[in-house]
């Protein structure tokens, strides 16, 4: 490479949660190469997706200009299924709506909203029967996220508001919350280097997570063990000291195993529990677990007791044991007692709160944790401040102006509620921001026809996403590297991320959106936010918000904009300004009202939907190195889908074979909530009678077979789990 840019811009990468710091070379007002910069989380690595997906900023399919729908042009889903190869026509989307002006688009946008909001509040509708809702975005920065629920929250006095950690970690948060009182990481993935044991469960972070996956690799080369347990046999097993290639749903069988394992012998940390467990907690768990011994348990999770027995005594013995996981574990119907089981291995254990311990739930969105930290969550103020909480909601109605009483004391609808809610009339208007719900929400046909049901949908996003397609408004959005904003990444990272190029044609910042909507219901915001995404200034738009963001949370007391601004990387929390930020917490207490967690027993849970004769197969869903989620920005990006350009369903050989198919020919997938055609490809780490599907390609969208049955807890869907019949055609 040899042309030099004009200048370059160092930022923060806008895909996964690993929070690769990154350099942009611009020249002639586009990015124009990308290097990995020396940021805490990767030291200058990258994976394909940051250093070559940037492009997708410059794709000419992006918004650049506000658009309202047609008035002969009605809301039809199936409009998403035809086009070349099965993907929509972005013509014919298009052609759907009408050019109009910022001023008109807003005035539509906001009178839309209001119109049901009034008709509600004529009716006495109140808190979560308030028919309006917003899904806000873990790919916008916490500036916007923190103004969307504030947003929702000011305007509309409910709590129905979400984004896509329902769909991610709702578990795994619910059940940290519940044991530890926080839902963040103990420890920063490169604390791997300190660990001698480090157990992998249900994420696969060399395709999703790839420069995380690099610092666990480099463990294992110093000489952790690692142990890797995954229905599938990922790459990372070829590093694993034991890899456990489990029964697909049968998390809890195997974990309460090896829980069983530390308590009948004698592998519990007494001294630890003893001062940092709640004191009954132990006794009624030891109880609990006395029948889900690795004899009884093997037949279900498929692995011999011997090796449960030897991975339980390598991890207890550690002596620094940590544990990752993913979607693999958090997105099930039983996904928040998967969680409580991996919690209480660290708990029995004390295998946390010192270097290369930890429990680390890796987040997938490159801010799904800072979003969350925002509040963007229905039952959940900034900093996790519960809603039912008199206190905290009066701090929220101080801080924004609002009159006492205006927030509702009941947690709003989540995500696929909220849509259930729209298929049955009792949701009637939604605005939003970033998310893509058409394409990433569970049984995608009847989010689809819920999206289309609405009498009123305004989205704003950076291209004409399947969710855009069937709104009234759509408001062309600016992208991440074309604006100022704070992410924070799967570590509680928090880092700057900064402008390379202007936003193409009339395209905005999310945060001036919101603005300009807030000032539309009188609400009175002035914060003065740059339409065209700002600099990194300290008197900025931007920078009001963070500032009045930290207000409102105690973890973020002492990092102040201008610190940010200085200092552009700091790990959360910072309780006071000359703190220097905590990649290691729960040192010496947790964060619940006494100091010590509790042990909660893992109940066991079946998946929602078994094969059976009709539906033989597992269907199992996830993404892949190449793109990212629904494919919005990936499938946009010139050298990824030149990578892999097209869908394919990974097969193990024998399920092949017994199709009487060769690699590459088409297979029919059906499921009790519709069908597709998409291409087959062999893969011998899928076990015999599952499939995989990555979720990315619009033209064969996996949820539109995936089930929305829900954890009851934490509201998250079991798109990792459906039963399934594979066709030849
Ligand atoms: Fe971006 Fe994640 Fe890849 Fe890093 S590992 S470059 S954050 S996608």
């Amino acid at each position: 490479y040899t042309r030099r840019a004009e200048r370059t811009v160092d930022t923060v990468c806008p895909f996964c949660g690993v929070g690769c710091a990154l350099t942009l070379h611009v020249r002639n007002g586009r990015i124009d190469r990308v290097d990995g910069a020396p940021g805490p989380a990767n030291d200058g690595r990258l994976c394909v997706k940051g250093r070559f997906g940037m492009d997708y900023v410059h794709h000419p399919q992006r918004l650049t200009q506000p658009l309202i729908r047609r008035a002969d042009a009605p809301k039809d889903p199936a409009i998403l299924m035809h086009g070349p190869g099965g993907r929509a026509d972005h013509a014919a989307l298009l052609a759907q709506f009408r050019p109009a002006t910022w001023e008109e688009a807003l005035d539509v946008a906001a009178a839309g909203l209001a119109r049901v909001r009034d008709a509600a509040r004529a009716a006495g509708l109140r808190g979560r029967a308030v028919p309006v809702a917003g899904f806000g975005s873990a790919k916008g920065s916490n500036e916007e996220a923190y103004l969307f629920q504030k947003l929702m929250r000011s305007a509309f006095a409910t709590h129905n508001v979400d984004h896509c950690t329902r769909l991610c970690h709702a578990s795994s948060v619910a059940a940290l919350m519940e044991s530890i009182g926080s839902g963040a990481v103990s420890n920063p993935v490169r604390d791997c280097a300190h660990a001698d044991v480090i157990v992998v469960i249900g994420a696969n972070p060399v395709q999703n997570h790839p420069v995380a996956a690099t610092w666990i690799k480099n463990a294992v080369r110093r000489g952790a063990r690692l142990v890797l347990a995954d229905p599938r046999r990922t790459e990372l097993a070829r590093y694993a000291w034991r890899y456990l290639g489990f029964t697909p749903g049968s998390d809890v069988a195997l974990l309460n195993a090896l829980l069983h394992v530390i308590v009948t012998e004698g592998l519990v940390n007494e001294p630890f529990v003893a001062v940092r467990v709640h004191p009954d907690d132990l006794r009624a768990l030891r109880e609990y677990l006395r029948p889900w011994s690795p004899e009884a348990m093997a037949p279900l999770c498929g692995i011999d007791p011997a090796t449960l027995r030897e991975v339980a005594r390598a991890y207890a013995g550690g002596p620094a044991s940590m544990i990752f996981w993913g979607m693999g574990v958090a997105q099930h119907s039983h996904g928040t007692d998967n969680v409580r089981a991996l919690i209480a291995l660290a708990l029995l254990t004390g295998q946390i709160g010192r270097p290369g311990t930890g429990l680390h739930p890796l987040r997938g969105q490159n801010n799904v944790q800072g979003a969350s930290d925002a509040g963007l969550i229905p039952m959940v103020l900034p900093d996790y401040r519960r809603v039912g909480v008199a206190a905290h909601r009066a701090a929220a109605e101080a801080a924004w102006g609002l009159a006492p009483g205006t927030l509702p004391d009941e947690p709003g609808l989540t995500v696929v509620e909220i849509l259930d809610a729209a298929y049955e009339g009792r949701i009637r208007a939604m605005l939003i921001q970033g998310e893509n719900p058409a394409m990433s929400d569970p049984d995608a046909a009847h989010a689809r026809a819920a999206l289309a049901r609405l009498e009123h949908l305004v989205v704003a996003d950076i291209f004409l996403t399947e969710t855009a397609a069937l709104a009234d408004v759509v408001l062309p959005a600016a992208a991440w590297p074309e604006k100022t904003g704070t992410v924070t990444n799967t570590d509680r990272l928090v880092q700057l991320g900064r402008p390379a190029v202007a936003p193409p044609g009339q395209a905005r910042a999310d945060a001036w959106i919101l603005e300009q909507l807030a000032q539309r219901f009188g609400l009175g915001w002035d914060y003065g936010i740059d339409p065209h995404g700002g600099a990194p200034e300290p008197d900025s738009g931007i920078g009001r918000v963070f500032d009045e963001m930290r207000s409102l949370m105690p973890a973020l007391a002492g990092l102040s904009w201008a610190r940010m601004l200085r200092e552009g990387a700091v790990t959360h929390p910072v309780p006071a300004p000359d703190d220097p930020g905590h990649p290691i917490v729960f040192t010496d207490r947790f964060p619940t009202p006494d100091g010590r967690a509790r042990l909660v027993p893992a109940r066991p849970g079946a998946p929602a939907e078994p094969p059976d004769a009709d539906y033989p197969y597992v269907l199992i869903t996830g993404r892949q190195l190449e793109h990212w989620h629904t494919g919005a920005m990936t499938r946009r990006s010139a050298v990824l889908d030149a990578l892999e350009p097209v869908p394919h369903v990974s097969v193990h050989p024998a399920l092949l074979a017994r199709l009487g198919l060769q690699a590459g020919q088409p297979v029919r997938l059906r499921t009790r909530r519709g069908q597709v055609t998409v291409a087959t490809r062999v893969d011998e780490a899928v076990p015999d009678g599952v499939v995989f599907w990555p979720f990315a390609y619009a033209e064969a969208a996996a949820n539109l077979l995936t089930i929305a049955a829900l954890d009851p807890v934490a509201k998250i869907a079991e798109v990792k789990y459906c039963a399934v019949a594979v066709e030849a055609l």
